[in-house]
């Protein structure tokens, strides 16, 4: 079957009416687009589990602050079509900005607590616009599963909370974050980064290893991973980190003492390219990552 490519929202809803008079159970995955293994990942997923999947590749302008990089996102759409056409995606939604955001938009959504903490300190318009386009696509495709990536952590738990919170009826998977062969988590940004940037911007995952190790080494002091961390990426001199963090999974506060299911978290800028990436301190490696090539083992490099 060929894949459908549709920009309006009316066609979407009439198609999704025709699947679900067939029973069919319809995956959704939305994303930016400039996709790589992270975002296949999800969609193959997705096609595993459900009998239809929809991809949307919108670079939603409301999540980006001033100053950010709306202009330069990379949108390279011809090639996106074909792997998700080779990936057995049944349709591909490019909504315009003008159908999502008519003249007159003025309904947000806005979450708080959740959103004030890690990234949401240094964007503070981002989650705003992920709550909002998340809403207004889950709206559009109304789908039974939606596919988010680990990678983002503190959006996955944002996404989980507001449709609990808002009763939207649809199920939340969180599929592992995918890796670069050295372990930088992949990320349409990653394209930003210069050869020397792109060595150092390894240091984010190497950091997070050190954590887990410094955990199994019985560790249990939130302060002192987070000072590791810091001594970590300090050593690199074109790295700025904005947070190292230690959070309960649920809530995202600092716990008393960390525990296996701890969540370390960093996000520094390289340059002009900001990156983040997060591990549970406990656990297994492979339950929460997979390498997007066979030859990672989850060393540290
Ligand atoms: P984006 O296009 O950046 O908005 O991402 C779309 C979805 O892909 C989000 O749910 C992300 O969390 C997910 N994603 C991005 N990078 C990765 C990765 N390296 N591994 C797993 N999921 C990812």
């Amino acid at each position: 079957m060929t894949m459908e490519r549709l920009n309006e929202k009316e066609k979407i809803r009439a198609q999704v009416k025709v699947w679900k008079d067939e029973g069919k159970l319809i995956g959704f995955v939305p994303t930016m687009g400039a996709l790589h293994s992270g975002h296949m990942n999800l969609v193959k997923n997705s096609v595993k589990e459900c009998d239809r999947t929809i991809v949307s590749i919108f670079v939603n302008p409301t999540q980006f602050g001033e100053g950010e990089d709306l202009d330069k996102y990379p949108r390279p759409l011809e090639t996106d079509l074909k792997l998700l056409e080779k990936a057995n995606a049944d349709l591909a939604f490019m909504p315009n900005e003008d159908s999502m955001y008519p003249q007159g938009f003025c309904t947000w959504v806005i979450q708080e607590d959740l959103t004030e903490k890690l990234c949401g300190r240094y964007r503070p318009v981002h989650f705003k616009g992920v709550c909002t386009v998340v809403t207004k696509l889950l709206n559009i495709t109304t789908p039974d599963k939606a596919y988010f990536g680990r990678k983002d952590f503190q959006q996955s738990v944002i996404i989980q909370r507001m449709v609990q919170d808002l009763d939207i009826p649809v199920e939340i998977r969180v599929m592992p974050t995918v890796r670069e062969h050295d372990g930088l988590a992949m990320s349409s940004r990653n394209k930003y980064l210069t050869p020397p940037q792109r060595r150092d911007a390894v240091c984010l995952y190497k950091t997070l290893l050190q954590t887990r190790q410094l955990f199994a080494k019985g560790e249990e002091n939130p302060k002192t991973f987070i000072d590791a961390m810091q001594q970590h990426l300090a050593q690199y001199e074109a790295v700025q980190p904005e947070y190292t963090e230690i959070v309960a999974p649920t809530d995202l506060t600092r716990p008393k003492t960390a525990s296996s299911t701890s969540i370390a978290a960093v996000a520094a800028r390289i340059g002009e390219t900001r990156l983040i990436d997060n591990m549970p301190l406990g656990g297994r490696l492979q339950d929460v990552f997979q390498s997007a090539p066979e030859r990672h083992q989850g060393r540290i490099p």
